[in-house]
């Protein structure tokens, strides 16, 4: 698979079933049933979706950065990309990508990564993985902080260098950019728009991001 697959999608947005705005430091719980369409729209530019999948029927069986890249034998997700969980399932398939880069190495920003990466009074900054927590304990299904494992970062740039080192760098999304997945089984949604001040993977300036759905029919 190329590295970037940018492949525009037919989905008209006035035939979408449900349609959210999440704004920047906000967490966004949803269930994506089986042959739905989900979109995540980049509305100003380079922001960065902190998202985890899991098997709606059993959250144990959750989304495997591991997995993914090894069936793909590539590090970047875009067009063609099939999520794959712990217990290999294919949870969705991107079917569209406006944008071409989505990172899956770099992880979700944590207050203790503020401070190691950038200064210790960061500490008390918003980030990502608060963010998690929230939507999982109002989604009120006994689910906490263990069950924060891998994620995508939607719209992150995170390039590996030649000599194999991560770099985080500006994003390469642009405002209506846009991503979308099949889902392949019922799938659990989780995601945290990044509050990050500190990182130039979305600009020093956390913006919101659209989501819509469709329904398996409209396709
Ligand atoms: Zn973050």
């Amino acid at each position: 698979m190329a590295t970037i697959e940018l492949q525009v999608s037919s989905l008209l947005p006035e035939t979408a079933a449900e349609t959210f705005i999440v704004n920047a430091g906000d967490p966004f719980v949803h269930e994506i049933r089986q042959g739905q369409t989900v979109r995540i729209v980049d509305l100003e530019g380079n922001q960065a979706v902190d998202t985890l999948f899991y098997n709606a029927h059993d959250y144990a069986d959750r989304y495997s950065a591991q997995d993914t890249i090894r069936a793909q034998g590539n590090l970047y997700l875009t067009t063609g990309t099939r999520i794959i969980s712990t217990e290999s399932n294919v949870l969705l398939t991107i079917t569209a990508d406006t944008c071409g880069r989505h990172d899956t190495l770099g992880g979700a920003c944590a207050q203790e990564s503020n401070m190691v990466r950038y200064a210790i009074e960061k500490r008390y900054m918003h980030a990502c993985r608060q963010s998690f927590l929230r939507g999982l304990q109002n989604w009120k299904h006994g689910m906490e902080k263990r069950d924060i494992t891998s994620n995508i970062n939607f719209f992150m740039n995170v390039p590996v260098t030649p000599e194999g080192k991560l770099t985080f760098e500006d994003g390469v999304s642009e405002a209506g950019k846009y991503v979308e997945l099949r889902a392949e089984m019922d799938v659990l949604m989780v995601i945290s728009n990044c509050p990050q001040l500190n990182n130039p993977c979305n600009a020093y300036n956390p913006t919101p991001v659209q989501i819509l759905i469709w329904d398996a029919h409209v396709q």
